[in-house]
């Protein structure tokens, strides 16, 4: 292709709206054009990378017997209806109706419209299993879209959905998953870590996210660095720290804490650790108001605690709310006396003896307080966030953290929909099962914007070799001498010619802004062509990786650039088998 006649709108300036790297820099390099706030316009070089990582995932997902088809991205709202996650998705679902008032969705996943498909097709063990999928648009109307394609309300995602009769078939389809994704990502040049995860709105039981490592993800995992435990702190589970207490329960006192509303505030006017405090936090929930308690120096999992409530929304109240529910203003609610509200203890505030908390009557904290004699709990559980430090679950030593974006995430979802949509098969002797299932997607264009996160610098791209929209760019210096343009013209042709995907830049520019938008872009190699190389008969290849420049005699360059890129691909593939074999 012909830089003079491809769209690829390079910008100098950052763009005012994106905050992360990987958005910047799709915008300027000419990437993409934002259409509406998460919905973006592909420009052709963006287009080129979706179709690679797509090449990449389709060939995974049928190396492990995959089947590829296309579902309706316009879903009846009958399905949902029946699955019950008309309700429960809530405002993320795009709603519409059509001419003659019937209500439909936007597909931001697809379980409903296989689980009907397969549940009308497939009647016997014999069929089974199945592993089907599609590469194609989803649609949630995100609370907050940004940060460019790595949260749109548009985007691409695959999304294959298995089908065995037993739950030991479900394992070996979520092996070959497992084992497909890693492979996925390996190859596409990512650094990524498989980490335990919450199945969210989805449902089910196992499920792992592939988290890419960048400081802009909006996960946060906590990972051992002694064993391979690894978990999105939204599920890690950590033991309750025991201290040993050789105290009695002391009566209930009232104190003044004047002002004093933060646990940093509270205990260090009343002299105590931290740990001797309950932290009472209020939220709303569509079945009424939840009092969470947490030691002192812990924080809420509001995942874990909206799992335990079992409810559907649970959102931290206002300060309004909290003075009129507690009786006080906001940093003196507390357990004791707290009516009308349902109290969710953590494990670890049970355990507590003569702790201060909130008296719920402004400027005034309880001594003594003890769990279960001042105050019941309705429910105890594990509720608390796990952060650096605490306990590893399964082997003690402390946790890491880090951030990471999730770019794919495998689900056990079980007979979850299959029982409620009624999909079942006759096993060997005749009998109905429910098929068990489990859905396995992939953000095709989040893992184009995590692979830039994850290369760049301060120029621009570096894409990894296997998802560059180009590997080369020929770049004549000056586009006004006749030899140099004939000569860039020859290796542009012999590039073509040994099937290299390359672009020459004919643009009448000057060297300089050719060369920042080689290196914006991210072409893996530019191939230069100036007086030197005229007078030489040896064109530069640089690498933009590293900036490794190599002269290599023009009769030379096609078979040379080959060879680079079958090495770097080879390369990919073989940490893609390393990664093969540490399926869990
Ligand atoms: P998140 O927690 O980031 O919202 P999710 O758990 O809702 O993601 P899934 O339902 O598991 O995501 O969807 C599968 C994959 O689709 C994700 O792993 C991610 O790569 C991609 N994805 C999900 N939501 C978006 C989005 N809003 N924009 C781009 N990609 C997305
Ligand atoms: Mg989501």
């Amino acid at each position: 292709m012909r830089a003079s006649q491809l769209l690829i709108p390079t910008l100098r300036e950052v763009p005012a709206d994106a905050e992360v790297i990987s958005h910047q820099l799709l915008v300027r390099a000419g990437f993409i054009r934002k259409s509406a706030a998460g919905v973006y316009n592909l420009l052709p070089l963006a287009l080129r990378v979706v179709k690679k990582i797509e090449a990449i995932v389709r060939e995974e997902m049928d190396r492990q017997g995959g089947q590829e088809l296309l579902m309706p991205i316009i879903q009846p709202a009958e399905l949902w209806q029946e699955s019950g996650r008309w309700d429960v998705y809530g405002p993320e679902l795009f709603r519409l109706k059509d001419r003659h008032g019937r209500d439909f969705c936007l597909g931001p996943t697809h379980e409903e419209i296989i689980t009907d498909l397969v549940r009308n097709e497939v009647k016997s063990y014999r069929q089974l299993p199945l592993l089907l999928y599609q590469i194609q648009n989803k649609y949630r109307d995100e609370r907050r879209p940004r940060f460019g394609l790595l949260r749109g309300r548009e985007f691409i995602m695959k999304d294959l959905y298995s089908f065995d009769r037993d739950q030991a078939g479900l394992d070996v389809s979520y092996q070959k998953m497992y084992e497909a994704y890693a492979r996925v990502f390996a190859r596409c040049g990512l650094r990524f870590r498989s980490v335990e995860a919450d199945s969210g709105a989805i449902g089910g039981k196992d499920t792992h996210e592939f988290t890419v490592f960048a400081d802009s993800g909006e996960s946060v995992i906590v990972y051992c660095e002694h064993c391979d435990y690894a978990s999105n702190t939204e599920r890690a589970a950590s033991p309750p720290e025991r201290i040993p207490v050789d105290e009695q329960p002391a009566p209930l006192k009232e104190v003044a804490t004047p002002g004093r509303r933060t646990v940093f505030e509270v205990t260090s006017f009343l002299g105590v650790n931290e740990k001797r405090l309950i932290k009472t936090l209020l939220f709303e929930t569509e079945k009424g108001f939840a009092a969470a308690l947490v030691r002192g120096d812990r924080d809420v999992n509001e995942i874990k605690l909206q799992k335990e409530l079992n409810v559907l929304r649970c959102e931290l109240a206002d300060p309004q709310t909290v003075e009129r529910v507690s009786g006080a203003r906001l940093g003196f609610a507390g357990p004791v006396g707290l009516s009308g509200v349902k109290i969710a203890a953590d494990l670890e505030v049970m355990e507590m003896v003569n702790a201060v908390a909130g008296a719920n009557k402004d400027d005034t904290h309880f001594l003594n307080v003890n769990p279960g004699r001042d105050f019941k709990a309705d429910l105890v559980a594990d509720l608390r966030l796990v952060k650096a430090g605490d306990a590893c679950p399964k082997c003690g030593r402390p946790l890491a953290e880090t951030r990471g974006i999730e770019v794919g995430q495998i689900f056990k979802l079980g007979d979850k929909y299959s029982k409620v949509l009624g999909a079942a098969y006759l096993d060997e002797n005749g009998q109905a099962r429910p098929i068990i299932m489990g859905c396995y997607g992939i953000g095709i264009t989040r893992t184009m914007a995590a692979a830039v996160e994850q290369n760049h610098d301060a120029n621009g791209i570096i894409w990894p070799f296997s998802i560059a929209p180009f590997h080369v760019v020929v770049v004549p210096v000056s586009d006004r001498d006749e030899k140099q343009m004939e000569m860039a013209q020859a290796a542009y042709e012999s590039l073509l010619g040994a099937g290299v995907e390359v672009v020459l830049d004919d643009r009448p520019e000057r060297p300089g802004v050719k060369f920042k938008d080689a290196d914006l872009i991210g072409y893996p190699l530019r191939v230069t062509v100036g007086n030197r190389a005229v007078q030489s008969g040896e064109l530069e290849v640089r690498r933009r990786a590293n900036g490794e420049t190599v002269f290599v005699p023009r009769d030379n360059l096609a078979g040379y650039v080959q060879k680079i890129i079958a090495a770097e691909l080879a390369q990919l593939e073989e940490k893609a088998q390393k990664y093969s074999m540490n399926a869990p």
